[in-house]
């Protein structure tokens, strides 16, 4: 979806088709204080931080019907807003229910230390919560983003506020309201709308929040750890990525290039995880290369709704002008465009922001189209060597989302993917992400671990606890 602004509000437009859908008020700087309070008075005095956990697992489960009983207006709706095909839209609201499942078990279940004896005392650990969290989600996946950084954070007993991108503003309210007609106390999840660099900045700048959650650019997350540090909160950041996603000679040939040209132009590429630079072992480069092209070429470019669609249009004609304009950098660069490389071509797509899926060879790794996120269905290509070789030109970004490899040979999956500087590695796979799996970058792409144990932990605090037992009073140590 596209939000096109006026002062005060977000307009809402489906990309796949131009239609308005929806009018967003802004979050005003008075409002927003306002917010914040209610969140601190709920966390106090709702009681919510002090429920058993099995309790809170109840409410969690509750939220998780809810969304499973509204399923088809919200994977609807998410189509609208940010114009993903209907599959893809559906499986996203199937993730946030098992989301808010997952940790309504975790919840109950979750352990903490009692710590070695070292004297006369028993000493063991509890999990706090912050307090109020920020939570803001970017506009590719919205209500699947917006569950991985809610359902932990209220798992482990804290209020959150959301803000969901400006360009996919539609999702969070909706899981706010379905959220508290399920039983969760008034105001522990609220939702701010507005710009990054006015409401989202005032919010992560606000006094009253504790903790920030944060999935996004990789500039703008750096922007966020400035904030933080000014007020010394912790930040958990998921970032961009320019993943590597490496065909070894001896792979499963039909299996590894399905899943490449999957990886890439699965939701038009805007996924953080797009594994948008391909490696191929020089002596099998230009057969595989040819297989590529040849499937990308396939794809059925459609309206999201569309009968068998595989690639819908991007999240908006404004996003679309950057792909092209990355596209034509890629060109100035020296690239080879050997499929794609331009918008679709009839009446269907004029309306919408729909762009070929694209393949370019030629241009060196070192080149900026091959370091810089292009967030589109635009890959690029590139042969390999050796083992050394690949690993110094898959290594050689500032990211370190993710990776994917196909072989057949298990010891060279297991070196390569060690050597790798990544936060998930995919062997003979591709882009498998579950809620019980930790989910994060290294380098450029982030700092901490969503998804998983890791994912509730994040927002926690660990107090340490002594119970003394001495049997002479304390003296000073000597
Ligand atoms: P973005 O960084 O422009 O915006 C993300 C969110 O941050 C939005 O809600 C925005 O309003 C807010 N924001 C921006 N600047 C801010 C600031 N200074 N202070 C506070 N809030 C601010 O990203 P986007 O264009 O919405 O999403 C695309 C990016 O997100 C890509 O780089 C993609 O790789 C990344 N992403 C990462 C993951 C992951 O898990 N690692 C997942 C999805 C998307």
């Amino acid at each position: 979806m596209a939000t096109r602004q006026a002062a005060s509000e977000l307009i809402s437009i489906d990309p796949a088709n131009g239609a308005e859908i929806a009018r967003v008020r802004i979050t005003s700087a008075q409002e927003l204080d306002a917010v914040v309070a209610r969140a601190w008075n709920a966390f106090r005095h709702s009681g919510w931080k002090s429920l058993l956990p099995h309790q809170r697992a109840l409410v969690l489960h509750a939220i998780a019907d809810g969304l499973a009983a509204e399923k088809q207006a919200l994977a609807r709706l998410q189509m609208q807003d940010n114009g993903k095909p209907w599959g893809e839209c559906r499986s996203m609201v199937e993730s946030a229910i098992g989301t808010f499942r997952y940790y309504a078990g975790v919840c109950e279940t979750l352990q903490t230390d009692v710590t070695p004896v070292r004297g006369d005392y028993v000493s063991f650990t509890v999990l706090e919560p912050f307090g109020v969290v920020a939570a803001i989600t970017p506009w590719n996946s919205p209500i699947m983003n917006d569950a991985t950084k809610v359902a932990p954070a209220l798992a482990a007993g804290n209020a959150v506020i959301l803000k969901p991108s400006e360009d996919a503003p539609l999702l969070a309210p909706e899981l706010a309201r379905i959220a508290h007609a399920a039983g969760l106390p008034e105001h522990l999840l609220q939702v701010v709308q507005g710009r990054g660099a006015d409401v989202g900045a005032a919010l992560v700048s606000h006094h009253g929040v504790r903790m920030i959650s944060f999935t996004g650019g990789t500039d703008s997350g750096k922007a966020i750890a400035h904030a933080a540090a000014e007020r010394l909160v912790p930040a958990a950041l998921e970032l961009g990525g320019k993943s590597p996603h490496i065909v070894f000679a001896d792979a499963h040939r039909e299996h590894a290039v399905a899943a490449v040209v999957a990886g890439i132009f699965g939701s038009a590429g805007q996924s953080c995880v797009a594994g948008s630079r391909l490696f191929i072992e020089e002596c099998v480069y230009a057969e595989v290369l040819a297989q590529v092209v040849a499937q990308a070429r396939r794809l059925r470019v459609a309206p999201p709704d569309a009968e068998g669609v595989e690639m819908g249009p991007l999240a908006s004609l404004r996003h679309r002008e950057r792909v092209i304009r990355f596209v034509a950098r890629a060109r100035a660069e020296g690239a080879q465009v050997l499929c794609g490389g331009a918008v679709p071509a009839g009446a269907e797509f004029t309306a919408g922001a729909y762009y070929l899926p694209t393949v370019i060879d030629g241009l060196h790794p070192r080149a900026a189209t091959c370091q810089e996120e292009a967030f589109g269905p635009v890959l690029v290509a590139f042969a390999f060597r050796d083992e050394a070789d690949l690993i110094d030109q898959a290594n050689g970004t500032a990211f370190g989302l993710a990776c994917g490899i196909w072989t057949e040979n298990f010891k060279k999956a297991w070196r390569i993917g060690r050597a790798l500087e990544a936060g998930s590695v995919w062997i003979n796979t591709y882009k498998q992400s579950v809620a019980s799996t930790p989910f994060g970058g290294v380098k450029s792409s982030g700092i901490g671990r969503e998804k998983g144990i890791d994912g509730l932990k994040l927002y926690t605090q660990v107090k340490s606890m002594y119970f003394g037992l001495h049997e002479q009073p304390l003296g000073i140590s000597r």
